[in-house]
């Protein structure tokens, strides 16, 4: 029997206000094996681990429980006075008396009971814990970075700054993102480009990052510090080093009516083809599904034209392996698609656009040279309609419940740079909130109202109708007026809401990463752990973990990269003592612990087994210690009750439960 010490926090009045935790005290000294219980304000101060080391010390406790709030917030801080104090850390165990108690319940009476039960549950296993030791596991010097928007080139060249080698493995054939599909920038109102490009340079002149792009991450395995990654090289069809980035094969490829992803569809691209100018690396990829020579066997243009002998029809798909110590995941956003949205007629007419494509649209490279005009018919735009939160903030499942938090302040942007480039165009702003929290953001949007003159309405618009003659007819209710509103309109923006890029579901999968219900990578703790997935050794940077500018992301991408670091520094990790232990005695060798194990930690050895007497050579199941992330999957799965987790065995949870229903 252990001597177990039990110690019950006030957290203030979080649990106090609720719990009557006295009683919770007088109750726990009666379990067996205790032979001290009190209580504290606050145990993990200072103070309660000096109260926590004291009796440890003093009453010679071979046991600790802990009854305060989840074992996510305080458990290691509690261990570690532990061992402090001489004890064996995993001889310590916490009874969620918090989160799982007085948080969710309003009556004392019954959140009392439930504390004690919590608290006799944790005594009860206790009672079996044993000593553990944590094992060690090397750490690898290189980091991953998925996409290469700024949030990922931002957390590579940090990384890389810090002396490790660092890969970006981005999907399409250049690094830059929605970034560098941007005209302008708030809330300076700097060329996107300008900025952007001297980062993408020198990402990819630093001798430690090496870039692949239009390539994806394919298999993960292994864990914090020792992960293994397939990454897939698409074939571009054009050799890398060979080619020159001449661009005389896009010109000179027939094919040449496809929509530009770049452009947002608004402009054409060749069947082989550099995204945009400033294109990192300033290859070209032929996309197979329209090219000539793919589909028919004919043509061969580019290959004849280019110079340096690029163009490899041949090329196939290539997977590299490579090991890494930390993953940074930084893959982005994209805008919804608004195929649920008719009332505002963006499928039926050519001048409904989306935000994004106004940054084509007014953007000197793209498709139309700069110029703001009509997708219709080529005429300059007199009267522009914005309309916000078109599927943000929204109380049916058509939308998104949250705020993109980007769109008032680009919006605002739109508007200003529109009437300043055409001041003789009407603008006008429908708005449920103007929410500009940022550094400058208020004053930049009453610069848009107060200089440049923008009509701002708050107000829903209901409808879009195109009109015979080719113009739209807004038909909106003015919310302070309370009165309906028609007007004319030549151009209808959508500020579309954001969400994650639809990949990110593949990749946390991958990884074993949590995504929220909106799809957005959820982190190890809203407030203090922002940047850290709950998966160790993986890190948050840019829109993939929620909607963000650009200053927001860029300080976040250096977060991720610095809590990167951090891990790259160590050369060994401590592992996790509570892993899987299979009894040979038990085991039958039926792999299906083996099929379960997400961490393929799990292999099958012939062994020779005593068995009461008789010897004889059996199929087992071996866990590699290294390998078992101790998830307990096996445990649950194995039909014999031969894998049992050590620190959580199956003697314990039943003891447990035991404790509960007593
Ligand atoms: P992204 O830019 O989306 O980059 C993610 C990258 O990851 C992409 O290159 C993508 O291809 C890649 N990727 C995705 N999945 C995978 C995968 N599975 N494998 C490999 N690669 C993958 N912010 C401002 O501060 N000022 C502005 O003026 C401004 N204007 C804006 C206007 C509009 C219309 C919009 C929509 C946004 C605007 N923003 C602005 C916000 C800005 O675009 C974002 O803050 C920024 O782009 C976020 O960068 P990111 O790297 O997180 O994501
Ligand atoms: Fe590269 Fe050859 Fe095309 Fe020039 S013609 S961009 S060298 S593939
Ligand atoms: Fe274009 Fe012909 Fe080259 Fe295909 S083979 S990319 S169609 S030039």
């Amino acid at each position: 029997m252990q001597k177990i010490g039990v110690f019950v926090c006030h957290c203030g009045t979080n649990i106090a206000g609720t719990v009557d935790v006295k009683k919770v005290v007088e109750m726990a000294a009666k379990e067996p094996g205790v032979v001290h219980a009190e209580d504290y304000q606050y145990m993990c101060s200072e103070a309660g681990q000096s109260k926590i080391i004291a009796a440890i010390q003093e009453k010679g406790l071979t046991g600790v429980v802990v009854c305060s709030c989840s074992p996510r917030m305080h458990e290691a801080t509690f261990r570690k006075a532990a061992e402090k104090a001489g004890l064996n850390p995993y001889m310590v165990e916490i009874a969620n008396i918090r989160e799982h108690c007085s948080w969710i319940h309003k009556d004392m009476q019954e959140a009392t009971e439930k504390a004690v039960i919590l608290a006799r549950a944790a005594i009860a296993k206790v009672n079996l814990n044993a000593p553990l030791k944590a094992g060690e596991s090397r750490v690898t010097k290189r980091a991953l970075v998925i996409g290469g928007g700024i949030a990922g080139i931002q957390s590579a060249l940090d990384i890389a700054d810090a002396g490790y080698e660092v890969d970006i493995v981005e999907k399409t054939p250049s690094i830059g993102g929605r970034m560098s599909q941007l005209d302008k920038t708030f809330p300076t109102l700097d060329c996107s480009a300008c900025i952007l490009t001297p980062k993408m340079v020198e990402a990819a002149a630093h001798e430690k990052i090496h870039i692949y792009t239009f390539s994806e991450v394919e298999k993960v395995s292994g864990f914090v510090g020792d992960f293994t990654v397939d990454i897939r090289k698409k074939a571009r069809s054009v050799d890398m080093d060979k080619c020159t980035g001449c661009g005389v094969c896009s010109e000179k490829c027939p094919s040449k009516k496809n929509p530009s992803e770049f452009n947002r569809g608004l402009g054409n691209r060749s069947a082989i083809y550099i995204p945009f100018a400033q294109a990192i690396p300033n290859v070209p990829v032929i996309d197979r599904e329209q090219c000539i020579k793919f589909k028919t066997g004919k043509c061969g243009a580019c290959s004849k034209v280019c110079q340096a002998g690029a163009i490899d029809y041949e090329q196939q798909d290539e997977i590299v392996t490579q090991k890494y110590g930390a993953i940074v995941v930084a893959t982005g956003f994209d805008m919804i698609k608004l195929d649920k949205y008719d009332e505002y007629a963006y499928s039926q007419s050519k001048d409904v656009i989306t935000s994004l494509e106004l940054e084509r649209l007014m953007n000197a490279a793209g498709p139309t040279g700069g110029h703001l005009e009509r997708l219709s018919d080529g005429r300059a735009p007199k009267n522009i309609v914005f309309v916000q939160c078109v599927g943000s903030r929204c109380a049916d499942e058509r939308g998104k419940s949250y705020c993109s938090k980007i769109c008032c302040m680009y919006t605002a942007k739109h508007a200003m740079l529109i009437r300043d480039k055409y001041p003789d165009t009407n603008v006008t702003v429908f708005y449920i909130d103007v929410r500009t929290p940022g550094k400058n953001f208020d004053e930049f949007y009453r610069r848009a109202v107060e200089d440049y003159g923008v009509n701002y309405v708050k107000g829903q618009v209901g409808k879009v109708l195109p009109q015979p003659d080719g113009s739209l007819l807004v038909q909106a209710s003015d919310l302070l007026d309370n009165r309906q509103i028609k007007m004319e309109a030549d151009l209808v923006v959508l500020a579309a809401a954001i969400e994650p890029n639809p990949d990110v579901r593949r990749i946390a999968t991958m990884l074993t990463a949590s995504i929220d219900t909106n799809n957005f990578l959820t982190e190890a703790h809203a407030k203090l752990r922002p940047v850290e997935s709950p998966t160790a050794g993986i890190f948050l940077s840019g829109v993939c973990q929620g909607p963000k500018d650009i200053p927001e992301t860029v300080a976040q991408a250096g977060a991720a990269a610095v809590k990167a670091i951090g891990l790259l520094a160590k050369d060994k990790l401590l592992t996790n003592p509570c892993t899987a232990q299979s009894d040979e005695l038990l085991c039958n060798g039926c792999s299906q612990c083996a099929n379960v194990c997400p961490y393929g930690a799990i292999s099958y050895e012939e062994k020779l087994v005593n068995d009461h007497g008789i010897r004889e050579t059996r199929r087992v199941a071996v866990v590699n210690n290294a390998l078992c992330q101790g998830c307990g999957a096996c445990t649950v799965t194995c039909p014999s009750g031969a894998m049992d987790l050590q620190g959580f065995s199956n003697r314990q949870i039943i003891s447990e439960v035991d404790a509960i229903c007593r």
